[in-house]
Parts: structure tokens; C-alpha cells; sequence
């Protein structure tokens, strides 16, 4: 069984997010795998252990994402795949998808392609439910857990987190599957995965290497432009400190309430 994880480099939640002339930058913030996607590569490696099968994470970004692939490689995926290419810059997630799907049809065995729910930066979460239909796959999304999978017979069963409750859903493989934070822990990489991810080549997939032409993908390709980022407002407000007793500052909260017409 062949798993692909689909990981997109982020800047670190950590970071300062600020907007400068129209456009969001996060400075020189640390990158890294987008936090979600750790789940995706975790749930990869389980399928790959479990049944015996192979790993390999891929990401359509800039050379720098070689090292959020080399994360993935030291947690224990067999392999890692950047996509990346001028052409791709600008790709909105329509174009990232079919970049994706692209990579994953040119490998020609995936049974499954794991993603995280969301990209802490771009935030659509659309890209799996596009590769799937960019594939011809099934999708299914908000994973909490894979009840069952049958190699042989391309079955899978799983558990759907909804926000009424849990959906058990059954599809034939291959197929894309988001997955939330409920799904798993994601392992720590070992000491020997980060020695043998630092010797590791990463080869890097250009857009005709996967049979897509420029003007399908990056700004060219793409219906969705984003303009202009600008932060909300700062909300205006002010703050009292009520001191005394308690008897004394509930009586001054009460008083407080009933003049403000919240009471
Ligand atoms: C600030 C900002 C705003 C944007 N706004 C929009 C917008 O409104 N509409 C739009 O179409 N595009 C938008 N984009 C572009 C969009 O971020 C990229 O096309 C992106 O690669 C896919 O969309 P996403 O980040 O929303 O990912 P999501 O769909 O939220 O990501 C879901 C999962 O898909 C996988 N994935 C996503 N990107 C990659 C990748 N590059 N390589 C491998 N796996 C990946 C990961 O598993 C991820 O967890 C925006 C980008 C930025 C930086």
C-alpha cells in the first residue's frame, strides 16, 4: 500500500503575523510543517506500518520547503517529494490541487493521500476535497479515525468528527482523507530519522516533470487572487477595576450592570 502525505511548509504558530503594505508577512519566522499536517504524516506512517506499505510526503513550495520535507522524512516516511517550479507561484488552491493531483497520478500506485485539515496560513481548507476531484477519488474529511482499512478488497471505513457528533463513513480506495488533531499523536523524530533525513536527497519535481503547463497553475491558472490582507480593527473598550469587599464590589458590579442597561 502506497500513502502520500501532502504537507505545506507554514511559518511556526509562534509567529508575528503583520500586515505591510497591503500584504501579510510574517517576517524571518521560523517555517515549518503546518501544524495540522503533522497529524496527516503521523496517520501515513501508521497506514504504512500497519500494513506493511510505503510513505512518501510531498509539497508544492519554495527549495527552503525541503526542510519541512526533511521533518517528515525523520519521523519515518520513505520518502519526500518537492513540487516546485516559477511557474507554481501565485497558485491559488484550485491550481495547488491540480499540482498535487498531478505529482500523485505521475506516481501511479497511491492508494491514499492523508492531509491535514487546514494551512494555518492560506486557511481554505479545500485542497483535499480538490485533489479528490481532481483525481476522480473519493474524499473524506475531518478524520478522527481510520476504523478499518482492506488492503486487498480498496476498502476503508472511518470516523468523521462533525460538529453535531461522529459520522461513520465506508469508501473505496483510493481516496483523499483529511484528518483533525483527534486522529492521532504525532510522533517525535528519532534521533536516527534526523541523521538519516540530513544525508537525504530530496528530489525536486518541476511543473513539466509532472505534466502540468504553466498556464494551469500559479498566478496564470488561477481565479483567486488576494489582494489586499488587512488586519481587524483594534476593539475599543475599557476596563474597571472594581476594589472593596466582595459585598462591596458586588454591589458596585450590580450597580455597574444596571446603569449600562446589561441588567
Ligand atoms: C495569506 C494567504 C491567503 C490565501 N488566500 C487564498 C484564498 O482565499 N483562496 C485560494 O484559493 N487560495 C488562497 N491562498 C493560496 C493558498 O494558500 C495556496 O493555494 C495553498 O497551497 C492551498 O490552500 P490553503 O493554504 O488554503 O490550504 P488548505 O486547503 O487549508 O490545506 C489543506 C491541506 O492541504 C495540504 N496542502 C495545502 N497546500 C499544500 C502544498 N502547497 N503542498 C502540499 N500540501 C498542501 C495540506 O495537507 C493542508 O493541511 C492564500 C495564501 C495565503 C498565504
Amino acid at each position: 500500500m502506497h500513502v502520500v502525505a501532502c504537507i505545506k511548509q507554514t511559518p511556526d504558530t509562534a509567529a508575528k503575523v503583520e500586515v505591510k503594505d497591503g500584504h501579510v508577512t510574517w517576517g524571518d519566522a521560523a517555517l515549518v510543517v503546518n501544524p495540522w499536517d503533522e497529524y496527516a504524516v503521523e496517520e501515513a506512517l501508521r497506514l504504512k506500518e500497519k500494513h506493511e506499505g510505503k510513505a512518501t510526503a510531498i509539497c508544492m513550495g519554495p527549495e527552503s520547503a525541503k526542510e519541512a520535507l526533511k521533518t517528515c522524512l525523520a519521523m519515518g516516511c520513505d520518502e519526500a517529494i518537492l513540487i516546485s517550479d516559477p511557474a507554481l507561484k501565485g497558485s491559488d488552491s484550485t491550481a495547488t490541487a491540480t499540482v498535487l493531483a498531478a505529482a500523485i497520478r505521475k506516481m501511479g500506485d497511491v492508494d491514499i493521500a492523508v492531509f491535514g485539515k487546514q494551512a494555518i496560513d492560506g486557511d481554505t481548507g479545500f485542497t483535499a476535497v480538490a485533489v479528490a476531484a481532481t483525481l476522480g477519488w473519493n474524499a473524506l474529511t475531518f478524520l478522527s479515525k481510520i476504523e478499518s482499512l482492506d488492503p486487498a478488497g480498496k476498502t476503508i471505513v472511518v470516523e468523521r468528527s462533525l460538529e453535531e457528533g461522529k459520522q461513520l463513513c465506508s469508501s473505496k480506495l483510493p481516496a483523499a482523507i483529511s484528518v483533525v488533531k483527534d486522529i492521532n499523536e504525532p510522533r517525535y523524530p528519532s534521533f536516527m530519522g534526523i541523521r538519516k533525513a540530513a544525508k537525504a536527497n530530496v528530489p525536486v519535481w518541476s511543473a513539466a516533470d509532472i505534466g502540468v503547463e504553466a498556464s494551469q497553475v500559479g498566478a496564470a491558472g488561477s481565479a483567486v487572487t488576494w489582494p489586499e490582507i488587512y488586519p481587524l480593527p483594534a476593539r475599543e473598550g475599557s476596563v474597571e477595576i472594581l476594589e472593596g469587599s466582595p459585598e462591596e464590589i458586588a454591589a458596585k458590579l450590580a450597580d455597574g450592570l444596571i446603569a449600562e442597561k446589561v441588567i
